[in-house]
């Protein structure tokens, strides 16, 4: 069995960004075609961002693009709790131990002093870090001593543990599959909270904890990740523990390639940035691609496109192919361009690929929610002459709409370029025709108008266009043999009655 184990640690603090999504899924991609196992843990320590509903969002959201779990809150596993927030006793002995073995100390200062402290910097043009330097000067266990520090305790101060920088700065070497090797000085990095106030560890402490405790064997995450990374290492080192691979993926930008791919520019630039919509009782909702009838494979292909890239020209694949192909080493540092456009694309492509049949099953709830109705064989015949030129299912609708409702106008310029000469005859004389059609066969259709046209030696579109205004009552349209076929002959007999009468009436 492999010993790959990948985990997607989300923080329940609102809907989960597109960003989050394609996290999940590297690790889902790399897990499976490694033979490993993927993991949901529940990062949910900061009780103060903590959203109600996020978590069930995170699920249905990996639910619906085809991304599964082999252990987590719901699936279970033998690494569990999967919540953090069950998990509290565990971390106390962490913190513990780095105490113990000086990794670690204790700080008494208060949010006022801390303030003060930033002030003073502030008015030396400079910025205040809790670090190797000033820590010195700190209220903490460093500068009270053990007796003093234990009676505090006692006394019910409020404290906070904090990880111990090096005093005399280091250099940090780091590996990271997609960026190479890395050093980074611990001078410039703070003596960051590891345990809080509140009974909970920070994000730090408890992710390193669980990690080394699920056996997490490659942390892959998105790059606002990367100025943590010194701090986990020194973190594995301090516990006396092996740490795992890391894979810092590149940031999503936004369509202009400038600036990283925000929650908020899903409004501004009128594209969801959700993978399904989020609905709260209480806060801002958002739009989901699930809601606007985007196939969940065509967002999972864009998604797995963004930052990584097969080395090929292939560009669609379904999620067996891209377990097959996907590979760390092929992730892009770069930022990787969103393009909205690109992903409507996908979505035709998907749509494309689906038998007429599928494609009626899936509109035949938009038809019946108008009150109308056909029968599934129709629909799939009508949805054959356009789906090449919809990216949506529902799409489908305004290129079907004349099926099922006669023009009740047409449209101006046409009839203007039209209905000239000798259309209305002409019209007339077509009616006569259809009318004496038993074989109302788009084919046999074809056959006898063609050869009437070319019998009186006119131009096609002089019969045609018209024919199409009664029909449609505009210029668009699939092919109008096809369209006299499905309209049957009373019906399309009597559209062409009403633009005579129409065109008579002027
Ligand atoms: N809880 C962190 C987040 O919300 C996880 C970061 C990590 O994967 O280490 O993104």
């Amino acid at each position: 069995m492999s010993d790959i184990r990948v985990r997607f640690a989300p923080s329940p603090t609102g809907p989960l960004h597109m960003g989050g999504v394609r996290t999940a899924l590297f690790n889902y991609l790399f897990a499976k075609k490694q033979g490993g196992k993927f993991i949901l843990r529940i990062e949910d320590t900061d009780q103060s961002r903590y959203v109600q509903g996020a978590e069930d969002y995170i699920m249905e959201s990996l639910a619906w693009c085809g991304i599964q779990f082999d252990e987590g809150i719901k699936e279970g596993g033998s690494f569990g709790p999967y919540k953090q927030s069950e998990r509290k006793a565990i971390y106390q002995q962490y913190a513990q131990q780095l105490i113990d073995s000086g990794n670690a100390y204790y700080a008494f200062d208060t949010a006022d002093e801390l303030n003060t402290e930033r002030a003073k910097a502030e008015a030396d043009k400079s910025s205040f870090a809790y670090n190797h330097l000033t820590r010195k000067q700190l209220n903490n266990s460093l500068n009270l001593g053990l007796p003093a520090t234990i009676k505090r305790i006692e006394a019910g101060d409020s404290y906070v543990i904090r990880f111990k920088m090096p005093d005399t700065p280091v250099d940090v070497p780091m590996k990271d599959i997609i960026r190479g090797d890395v050093t980074y000085n611990s001078a410039n990095l703070d003596d960051k909270v590891l345990y809080k106030s509140d009974g909970l560890p920070t994000y730090h402490l408890a992710n390193i904890v669980d990690d080394h405790l699920m056996q997490i064997s490659h942390v892959i995450r998105g790059e606002e990740w990367l100025p943590s990374m010194p701090l986990h290492v020194l973190l594995y080192q301090a516990l006396g523990w092996d740490a795992p691979q890391f894979a810092h993926l590149p940031l999503i930008l936004k369509p202009t390639g400038k600036g990283k791919l925000s929650k908020r520019d899903g409004d501004k630039l009128g594209f969801p940035v959700f993978p399904i919509e989020w609905n709260p009782d209480k806060g801002e909702s958002a739009r989901g691609y699930r809601e606007e009838a985007y196939y969940p494979e065509a967002f999972v292909n864009m998604l797995a496109l963004l930052g990584w890239n097969p080395g090929t020209e292939q560009e669609l694949f379904s999620m067996d192919e891209l377990i097959q192909a996907f590979d760390l080493e092929r992730v892009n540092k770069a930022g990787a361009r969103f393009d909205p456009e690109k992903t409507k694309w996908f979505n035709h492509q998907y749509l494309m690929q689906k038998s007429d049949e599928t494609l009626a099953a899936e509109f035949m709830p938009i038809l019946e929610s108008k009150q109308l109705y056909c029968d599934d064989k129709t629909l799939a015949q009508m949805i054959e002459m356009v789906k090449e030129r919809v990216q949506f299912v529902p799409e489908l609708w305004d290129q079907l709409d004349f099926f099922f409702i006669q023009p009740k106008e047409y449209n101006a310029k046409m009839l203007k370029k039209s209905m000239k000469g000798d259309a209305l005859e002409l019209l007339e004389e077509l009616k006569t025709l259809l009318f004496s059609q038993d074989d109302f066969s788009s084919q046999n259709l074809e056959d006898k108008v063609k050869t009437w046209i070319e019998s009186k030696e006119i131009g096609f579109g002089k019969v045609m266009n018209p024919l199409r205004l009664a029909l449609v009552g505009e210029g668009k349209g699939p092919h109008l043999f096809d369209i006299l076929e499905i309209l049957g002959k009373a019906e399309s007999l009597q559209r062409i009655e009403k633009l005579l009468n129409h065109s008579n009436d002027k």
